[in-house]
């Protein structure tokens, strides 16, 4: 999962003491991977086919170079995310060194979770080896679906029958937490659809599901055949039962649905995730990439040539956007992110983190009252969490209060 960069984006540094929050030393690393064999017709993310394997190694080189230049003194990360794009796209070669690099900033031995993304239709064995050696912990694997109607439609490149086979794979070169995701809302996709998706999903016995509602993300070939009306959503409501089902049945199999849009067996939650979700402190590497340290939030030039440019001519580093928010933005931000996971948030973790409780405010004690009396997010007077009803329209929820 990428980073989440929330609120407008500006230059504009406030400058305002540190928040207790803002304190806190970076202890997750990402690395963004910008190839993909090919670009699902739904994706946004900053990536584009590897034509030539020179221009991995240039990348890989570039890489190198930003993170001497940014890692800060006395990084010590707990978890490392890889992400993209799609890393095991990456020829062997340079996949040996993003992990050698990855391996000298955050030694493996230190880590709890080290998860690399990788798309079914790009695993070998050798390089699942490869990144075994290496000490990832975890892979998630980008199946989405069941159907190979709706791998087609997202543009997908790989089948069920190989995402079964990479699932298979995966486990016997002794990878024991597994993620898959799965995207619900693909257009012509059906509720009972996903019900077939849960059940095989089931029998392959993930020890994590991510579910993400499809969204037309503007200039994908998604949003310009709507646009031209070759094709829709499934619509809202249809939508939302599709998410019932997905609860009902991985609560049926023992999974928590510990996140807006994640699942997990117990124990197996993701560890890196939860650092953005708590608005923890991060370094981002690689094109796109967004980072947060000292409270400051970084974003990565996107585009793949731009960055690599910048990083080679400049001092190393990439920065398209930065952002500092004032006292009470980031209070807001903090509450939205921390109110995505199931068991909500604590006021009295709130005033630690921030220095006051951001739940006081006139505008947002009214929104969380309204939320509460329409049953949609539960107070003890302490912790405030979304309810079951409230999960549908968490996004809403959490805009409201933010
Ligand atoms: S594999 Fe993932 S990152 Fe690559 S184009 Fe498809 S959705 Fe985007």
């Amino acid at each position: 999962m990428s980073p989440p960069v929330t609120g407008p984006v500006s230059e504009a540094v406030v400058d305002r003491p540190l928040l207790p929050l803002e304190r806190e030393r970076p202890r997750a690393l990402y690395v963004h991977v910008p190839f993909c064999v090919r670009r699902c017709h739904y994706c946004d993310f900053a990536t584009g086919p590897l034509e030539d394997e020179s221009v991995a190694t240039s990348w890989l080189d570039a890489l190198r170079r930003e993170a001497s230049a940014r890692t800060p003194e006395r990084f010590e990360p707990r978890t490392v995310f890889v992400g993209g794009g799609t890393p095991t796209e990456l020829p062997e070669r340079e996949l040996a060194g993003l992990l050698e690099l990855i391996g000298d900033i955050a030694p493996p031995a230190r880590l709890t979770e080290w998860t690399v993304e990788a798309n079914p239709g790009t695993l070998t064995p050798d390089k699942l080896a490869l990144l075994r050696e290496a000490g990832v912990t975890r892979l998630s694997l980008g199946v989405q679906s069941s159907h190979d109607r709706i791998l087609q439609t997202l543009g997908r490149i790989h089948s069920w029958d190989e995402a079964v086979a990479a699932f298979g794979m995966a486990r016997a070169a002794g990878f024991d937490d597994l993620n898959i995701d799965l995207i619900l809302g693909t257009p012509g996709s059906t509720l009972s659809d996903v019900e077939v998706d849960l059940e095989r999903f089931i029998a392959l016995e993930p020890d994590h599901v991510s579910t993400y509602g499809l969204t037309f993300e503007p200039r994908t070939n998604f949003a310009l055949w709507r646009d031209q009306g070759k094709l829709r959503g499934v619509g809202e409501r249809t939508e939302r039962r599709m998410l019932a089902t997905v609860r009902r049945a991985l609560h049926g199999e023992g999974f928590r649905h510990y996140e807006t849009s994640n699942f997990a067996r117990p124990g197996r939650a993701s560890r890196h995730n939860a650092v953005y979700w708590r608005n923890g402190a991060y370094l981002g590497l690689g094109p796109s990439a967004a980072s947060h340290v000292d409270g400051i939030r970084t974003s990565n030039i996107r585009d793949l040539p731009s960055w690599l440019r910048r990083v080679r001519e400049g001092d190393g580093t990439a920065a398209a956007e930065t952002e500092r928010l004032d006292a009470d933005r980031k209070a807001g931000e903090t509450l939205v992110l921390t109110m995505r996971r199931a068991r909500g948030v604590r006021r009295s973790w709130l005033r630690s983190r921030l220095g006051f409780d951001p739940l006081r405010t006139e505008e947002r004690a009214r929104a969380l009252g309204r939320a509460v009396a329409a049953g949609l997010v539960g107070d003890d007077g302490d912790r405030v969490w979304v309810t079951g009803s409230g999960l549908a329209l968490a996004d809403a929820i959490l805009a409201d209060l933010l």
